[in-house]
């Protein structure tokens, strides 16, 4: 299977590379890099306004693609699924419809300690306009949501949840589907950010129950610059449109416009074809492999990991909860971040070494940033053992 990743086969500083960086973006299968050149080739036109054969086919394969994810994450209809740029993008589209609609003065938002960056700035933004009111949810030192304090931050103005399913600094599972029961039962709405759970683990929004789910292709293996909004559908209608232009519209006139049905009322303009169209070629290889293939083989490339690495003298790991994916977020002993990222490059490993979009997660800690391998399918044992092997020169040059 490493095989179908081309990029994978290649010497970095004379050494074969290992790509541990999975959590900031994930390489691409020849599938997926074929068939945007085959759409670029055969197809390519603008969707929907043209009546000719290319038109038709690019639409089918841009409607083609809504249904791959569809089906991917268990959504009810196609409808519920709109295209845009990433998760930051379907974060900022929901809190600047749904949330400039419902949200007012005194209301109150719910995020958690864990979130991303792109998950707590687009609240911010809105809370300041609002003038409502952030409330954070606290986690332990393992890096798990304390449920307890979860439960007590909500009241009867709580108007959102925001919350990820995935921490991408420590790795934690979160447990999103009974939050968003208990959050239900105080009247509020739930976004889940999936952007680091849907390529380790099988997601079935219906079953979550969430109103919102967001995830980004370039983290399931498909393009950059493509990413998903569920809306859950009783909410399609309610909420109003984002971004004005062509597409979203159903009649325009200086005087008034009409919208068009979802999921384009959502999807001014041109959108992304080719990369939707790369979403669902990695969507279709996924499904070949198996989402529970994937989630059995890393649990157990997870568990040597944490193993390996704590046999490093001076490594400590951050964020230990019991359930979690292969984020394996540590600090080594008077050496900075930094320092052990660029040795570990040099090594031909790639890795990331910052804050990885998520201070205030490291902040708990009273860290500025950590080390991060995050593994994908494609990693292998005697990757992580170069990796500790690495790890112990750096200890003790
Ligand atoms: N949320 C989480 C949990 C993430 O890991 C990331 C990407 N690091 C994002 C949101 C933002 O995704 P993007 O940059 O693709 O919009």
């Amino acid at each position: 299977m490493r095989r179908d990743f081309p990029i994978l086969h290649q010497q970095v500083h004379g050494k074969p590379l290992i790509w541990l960086d999975n959590g900031a973006t994930t390489q691409k299968p020849q599938s997926v890099i074929d068939s945007i050149s085959h759409f670029y080739e055969r197809d390519n036109s603008n969707i929907h306004r043209a009546a000719h054969d290319l038109a038709a086919r690019a639409t089918d394969a841009y409607e083609g693609a809504r249904e791959k994810v569809q089906r991917f994450i268990g959504a009810g209809s196609a409808e519920e699924i709109v295209f845009v740029r990433g998760t930051t993008e379907g974060v900022n589209l929901v809190a600047q419809t749904f949330g400039r609609q419902q949200i007012r003065e005194g209301d109150e938002i719910v995020l958690t300690t864990l979130e991303h960056h792109a998950n707590i700035v687009p609240w911010q933004m809105l809370a300041q306009e609002k003038k409502a009111i952030l409330r954070v949810v606290p986690i332990t030192d393992r890096g798990e949501i304390i449920l307890e304090e979860y439960t007590r931050l909500l009241g009867p103005r709580t108007r959102i949840v925001a919350v990820t399913q995935v921490s991408n600094s420590l790795g934690t599972i979160v447990p999103v589907q009974e939050m968003t029961a208990i959050a239900h039962r105080h009247g509020a709405r739930v976004l889940i950010d999936g952007a680091q759970a849907v390529s380790h683990f099988p997601v079935n929004v219906q079953q979550l129950g969430c109103d919102f789910y967001v995830f980004s292709g370039h983290k399931l293996f498909a393009p950059t610059g493509i990413g998903v909004v569920y809306v859950k559908g009783e909410l399609l209608e309610q909420i109003p449109p984002w971004q004005g232009g062509g597409n979203m519209i159903r009649q325009v006139t200086f005087e008034q416009t009409t919208y068009n049905d979802p999921p384009a009322k959502f999807e001014a303009g041109t959108p992304n074809i080719a990369d939707a169209v790369g979403l669902g070629a990695a969507i279709d290889y996924l499904n070949r492999l198996g989402m529970v293939n994937i989630e059995r083989y890393e649990h157990e490339l997870t568990e040597y990991g944490t193993e390996r690495l704590q046999t490093v003298p001076g490594l400590r790991l951050i964020g230990t909860a019991p359930h979690k994916v292969g984020v394996l977020s540590f600090i080594l002993d008077n050496i900075p971040y930094e320092e052990v990222g660029k040795r570990l490059a040099s090594e031909g490993i790639a890795v990331r070494a910052g804050h990885h979009c998520a201070q205030p997660s490291l902040q708990r800690y009273g860290l500025r940033g950590t080390v991060r391998p995050s593994l994908a399918f494609y990693n292998t044992r005697e990757e992580i053992d170069t990796l500790a092997e690495v790890l112990r020169t750096i200890r003790y040059r």
